[in-house]
């Protein structure tokens, strides 16, 4: 309860500020949202509804078997994101008895190669990523990462954030993300900075889950145009980022 009040104090002042953008990359940011968060893409997600899924509560994580190998990264993962969220994202202690309906978890699973090729019968993919909720409103989320592919972490954790999609551009762009495809140019190994303005925009108070697309974007296009930015992007006209 105490690391839970202390959290939400150090968001709290965060959370006042909203995400913006200079007005001539809206449109490329709010399409980027829009791919990641709201359109469906290739995969077992292509069925879900063109709307807003989110947490909305305090969430635990729970690292099961090896996965407490990855402690100490998943612990720094959940610092950053309870800030960009303003939700207390927090990692269960190791032998902390199992949350009784599993509610408002994410369970993160390590597995050696050999069983991930095995898991997924395709060389293609090397971890995955999972979310259950109702009316947009998510509450169970499964990663699992093979032992090879740690490195996909950020890129699964943004996914169960309620980042369904991926960012595949189909022209040239200068927004790169942990949510472009591996081995992509695009592809980044931690979040860059359109990835946490996504989210802090995911997670603006004005944005509920189960909010239909159309509804969402608007509330979105108001949001980026207003209130002192917080992880600041590069002038359009700089050109190449190569940074993030
Ligand atoms: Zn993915």
């Amino acid at each position: 309860m105490t690391a839970f009040m202390l959290v939400s104090g150090s968001v709290a002042a965060e959370e006042m500020a909203e995400p913006t953008v200079p007005s001539r990359l809206a449109p490329s940011f709010i399409e980027f949202f829009d791919t990641l968060a709201l359109t469906a893409d290739f995969g077992p997600f292509n069925r879900r509804p063109a709307w807003v899924r989110k947490w909305n509560g305090p969430v635990t994580v729970t690292l099961s078997g090896s996965a407490e190998k990855l402690r100490g990264e998943i612990e720094r993962l959940t610092r950053r994101v309870s800030v960009w969220t303003g939700l207390p994202f927090s990692v269960a202690s190791p032998g902390a008895r199992p949350i009784a309906d599993g509610r408002n978890t994410i369970d993160v699973r390590l597995i050696p190669q050999t069983d991930a090729n095995n898991t997924f019968a395709s060389g293609d993919i090397v971890c995955q990523a999972e979310t259950h909720g109702m009316g947009g409103a998510l509450h169970t989320g499964y990663i699992v990462v093979s032992e090879r592919y740690v490195d996909c972490l950020t890129h699964e954790f943004m996914h169960v954030l309620g980042f369904d999609s991926h960012w595949r551009p189909t022209g040239p762009t200068n927004i790169r993300s942990v949510l472009a495809l591996r081995g992509t140019e695009m592809r980044t190994s931690d979040f860059s900075n359109w990835d946490i303005l996504a989210i802090r925009l995911l997670y603006n108070q004005r944005i509920h889950a189960g909010m239909p697309r159309g509804r969402s974007l608007v509330i979105a296009n108001e949001v980026i145009r207003r209130g002192p930015q917080r992880a600041e992007l590069p002038p359009a006209d700089r050109g190449r980022q190569t940074d993030w």
